[in-house]
């Protein structure tokens, strides 16, 4: 590489933004100031554009427009399922969810048990993939409860099997949320077929924009809305609308459709093995064959994750202890896999993207060998 390096592997906390989207920022953002909902041309022509943007969107994941509606983002939209006012207007008493979320979705959860609504964690498995057997008892025991499902870890990368853990709660009426703000473009996303009736997502996972994001809603008329005002999003969302956003997750899903999934695996898998023949004994958490193909969780024994970190960042190499949320906290993800503090406390996710190159990987390890290995 030449000059000072930049070599950013923490694409999991938010990524870089995608080629179409900096051209579109660079030459057209100007142009879309006028207010969407403005019933003059220029209001209508924007409009009219984020209407297009909605349909993309939702064949993007396999659903009906009239079931999109933007929000600020995957917090926003996990926060207006997982509020008391929704499950106390759905009649719902009980959620199901498990140890290894997102603060996004634990946070909330926590705020429910405040609010008395009973929470059940599901069990799950060494690599962080949920117990079948467990759910279905749980829901058999709680009809109509919602259950909040992560797709893909944040931290780990492991993937659910999600339309299997829905067929399970839809034998007992139950409601199901889907957290897939890690799987756009890394995933082949079908809601319809996976059969879920809430699903979150966020655009600067994936090159967009930071502050957009959106909510699948099954059935309209079973959201309660957490913001209210204007009649924006057919009342179910009120704010002007975040023209610049919308454009930008559009956009920034078109170039998904470039990404070479493969090469990016290669790269991941490379980078493991390694690491695997460094003379301290590392450890790859989770590395189960259902895991998205850019992310990697590995274990060095002893060392300060953040720490390293540090060092690492001091050399231009841009990694994480886990979930940017968490800070330097040691992982409660980890923990919730069975890991003891210290152990959690001795791991850093690498996360990759389409646009990393093999040479980035080879400075890093380099750099991972001298912090760690010498
Ligand atoms: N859920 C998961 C799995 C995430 O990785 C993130 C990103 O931090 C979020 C939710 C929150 O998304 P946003 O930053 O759009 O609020």
């Amino acid at each position: 590489m030449h000059g000072k390096p930049q070599v950013y592997f923490d694409n999991n906390a938010t990524t870089r933004l995608s080629r179409r989207v900096e051209a579109w920022l660079k030459h057209d953002f100007a142009d879309s100031y006028a207010n969407p909902s403005s019933i003059h041309l220029l209001g209508q022509e924007l409009g009219n554009e984020i209407e297009n943007d909605r349909r993309y969107i939702a064949d993007f994941v396999g659903v009906n427009s009239k079931n999109i509606f933007f929000t600020s983002g995957a917090t926003e939209a996990i926060n207006s399922i997982l509020h008391p006012l929704f499950l106390q207007e759905n009649g719902i008493e009980t959620v199901l969810t498990s140890q290894l979320e997102h603060s996004a979705v634990d946070g909330c959860v926590e705020r429910l048990r405040q609010h008395h609504i009973k929470v059940i964690y599901i069990n799950n498995d060494a690599d962080g993939l949920l117990c079948p057997e467990h759910l279905a008892a749980q829901v058999q025991s709680h009809p109509h409860a919602l259950v909040t499902l992560l797709g893909a870890n944040n931290e780990t990368g492991v993937i659910q099997d999600v339309a299997q853990l829905t067929t399970i709660c839809k034998t007992h009426d139950c409601l199901v949320h889907l957290d897939g703000a890690q799987m756009l473009g890394k995933l082949p996303v079908n809601l319809a077929a996976m059969n879920v009736d809430f699903a979150s997502f966020s655009a600067h996972k994936i090159g967009g924009l930071k502050g957009i994001g959106f909510i699948y809603v099954h059935e309209p008329s079973q959201f309660t809305p957490l913001i209210v005002g204007g009649g924006q999003e057919k009342g179910l969302r009120a704010g002007t609308y975040n023209a610049a956003g919308i454009r930008s997750l559009r956009l920034a899903l078109e170039d998904t459709r470039c990404w070479d999934l493969q090469k990016i695996k290669n790269m991941r898998d490379g980078f493991e093995d390694a690491v695997s023949n460094f003379k301290i004994k590392t450890q790859v958490n989770c590395q189960h064959p259902s895991r998205l193909c850019n992310t990697s969780n590995i274990y060095f024994p002893n060392l300060p994750a953040h720490a390293v970190v540090m060092e690492l960042a001091m050399r231009g190499i841009y990694v994480s202890v886990g979930s940017a949320c968490n800070g330097a906290e040691p992982s409660r993800v980890l923990m919730g896999l069975g890991f003891d503090r210290d152990y959690a406390a001795s791991c850093l996710r690498f996360s990759f993207a389409d646009f990393n190159r093999g040479a980035e990987v080879e400075y890093a390890l380099e750099a991972l060998h001298e912090v760690v290995d010498t």
